[in-house]
């Protein structure tokens, strides 16, 4: 077994990533592993990190996007979140958050937000093991941690996204779950929006209407499931009003998904949901998202406005699961538009910045 891996360490804002060497632990606790990378891929959030527009404790490896190869395992973890056995040399990819199980936030449904939660991509270099992002060769796993084996022969690109975009798009859609025949907005059109587009067109929507300021995103939105897209570069919003009703049969939406994090097109969706209409607020991490809400419109109209962060295991389970389906991984795999050595994790980031991919890969060793 390799003794040391290559790690792109994150230090502030505006300095680029060095690469340094890191040993590889020699033993692990029980419910850990050790993985090297296959592929990790740049998310937003990652973006929002290094342009200074969020802040996380630093120095840390970057990467929350991974899939990798099991190369050794702990005491008791024998097998992954499908349970099934799990082996080295299997090809994973793992929950976001590692969480305990135990504490209160766990215990009621929200591993996410657990006491003592830790997460892939960002935790500090001084805070315990080092390896826990994914711009590395290796990446050591907390216990904790719901590992799953990749089902069949799917894609590491479609793969190593789903456990940041599409396992929060199914947990969107528990929370509001759209019937067939329901109208959906969702508000971004990044791989979320479009990962949630796959989902509700899968479940049966009507119609599913996708909207951004960005005419080429729109486009690979369709590609996606969007049956109509709405160009809110050019279209301002009361002309943008008229066209989503004349969607939706004069009625608005019944179900919007806010995924872009403008909190004044969150006030405007509102307005225009049908009545009994659901609003899921996911794209608003940022301090300083305050939206006005009429409530009375809420009350009078019956409406739902709900939010969520992150996910459990079993939505990352079920976006596997509908990654297997159908030819929804060859679609996603497309959302890899570039993919960069490591060593070259500056140009991958500069490609991802410039926005003209839904994903840039990054692979250890090539
Ligand atoms: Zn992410
Ligand atoms: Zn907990």
């Amino acid at each position: 077994m390799a003794e040391r891996t290559l790690a792109a360490v994150f230090h502030r804002s505006g300095d680029p990533l060095t690469l340094t060497d890191f040993a590889l632990p020699q033993a692990l606790p029980p419910g850990g592993a050790l993985c090297r990378v296959l592929m990790a891929t740049i998310c937003g959030s990652d973006l929002h990190t290094i342009a200074g527009r969020r802040q996380e404790p630093a120095p840390l490896i970057l990467g929350h996007e991974i899939v990798g190869e099991v190369v050794a395992l702990g005491d008791d973890l024998t097998r992954d979140g499908f349970g099934d056995p799990l082996a080295v040399g299997d090809r994973v990819t793992w929950t976001i958050a590692a969480a305990c199980g135990r504490c209160r936030n766990c215990q009621r449904g929200y591993p996410q937000k657990c006491a003592a939660l830790r997460k892939y991509g960002h935790n500090c270099l001084h805070d315990g093991q080092p390896l826990t992002g994914g711009y590395a060769g290796h990446v050591v796993l907390w216990p904790g941690t719901t590992v799953f084996r990749l089902p069949g022969n799917l894609p590491i690109p479609a793969v190593a996204p789903a456990n940041c975009a599409l396992a929060t798009a199914v947990h969107a859609v528990e929370e509001v779950d759209p019937q067939p025949g329901e109208s959906v907005l969702i508000l971004g059109a990044g791989l979320f929006g479009a990962s949630l587009a796959a989902l509700v067109r899968e479940r049966g929507a009507a119609a599913v209407i996708v909207a951004d300021v960005r005419a080429e995103r729109l486009a690979q939105a369709r590609r996606f499931g969007a049956t109509a897209t709405l160009d809110l570069g050019k279209l301002d919003l009361p002309a943008a009003t008229e066209c989503l009703r004349s969607l939706t049969d004069g009625h608005g939406p019944q179900v919007v998904f806010e995924v872009c994090g403008q909190p004044h097109l969150a006030s405007w969706a509102l307005d225009t949901l049908d009545i009994g209409g659901r609003l899921l607020v996911a794209g608003m991490v940022m301090p300083g998202t305050g939206f006005a809400v009429e409530g009375n419109q809420l009350t009078r109209r019956c409406l739902t406005v709900r939010g969520i962060h992150n996910y459990a295991p079993r939505h990352l389970a079920e976006a596997l699961r509908f990654l297997a389906r159908q030819d929804h991984a060859r679609l996603f795999a497309e959302s890899v538009g570039d993919v960069f050595p490591l060593v070259r994790i500056q140009d991958a980031i500069a490609a991802a910045d410039s926005g003209d991919y839904l994903r840039v890969g990054v692979v250890p060793g090539c």
